[in-house]
Parts: structure tokens; C-alpha cells; sequence
């Protein structure tokens, strides 16, 4: 039976199933057992979501976007 903290090392990797089967079964029967762990692994996966759907250049993306804007309403006016 695993540790918490046992838990909590091996849980980044739980999320990116990168844990050998053996170590996912320890994961997951820990998990069933402990409540504390449930909710570190939860919110976890939630901060990892997140994290993955953050633009990568969000202000260099809107400067872009806003200069495209300005010329194209330049151009209208003719
Ligand atoms: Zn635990």
C-alpha cells in the first residue's frame, strides 16, 4: 500500500500515464481508499487542464490582431 506521499510523487505521472501498470493499480487502489489523495489528484488534473489550454503568446497574438483591425478600419474609410 502506498504512502500519501508516495501518492503525491507518483501523481504527476499518474495524470500523463506515464506509470507502469503495477504502479497505476497502486495509485488506484490507494485512490479508492483515501479521500485526501482523491481530491490532491483532482485538483491537480484540473491546474494541469488549465495550464494546457493557456495560448502560448496570448499578448504578442492580440497586438497582432488588434493591428490587423486598425488597417483594415483605415482601409475602409478609403
Ligand atoms: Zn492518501
Amino acid at each position: 500500500m502506498l504512502k500519501c506521499r508516495q501518492l503525491v510523487a507518483l501523481s504527476s505521472d499518474y495524470l500523463d500515464a506515464q506509470l507502469s501498470l503495477r504502479q497505476r493499480l497502486a495509485v488506484r487502489a490507494h485512490l479508492a481508499m483515501c479521500w485526501k489523495c482523491r481530491r490532491f489528484v483532482r485538483q491537480l488534473q484540473l491546474t494541469q487542464a488549465v495550464l494546457r489550454q493557456m495560448p502560448e503568446a496570448p499578448i504578442d497574438d492580440l497586438d497582432e490582431r488588434a493591428r490587423a483591425l486598425a488597417a483594415a478600419h483605415r482601409d475602409s474609410q478609403g
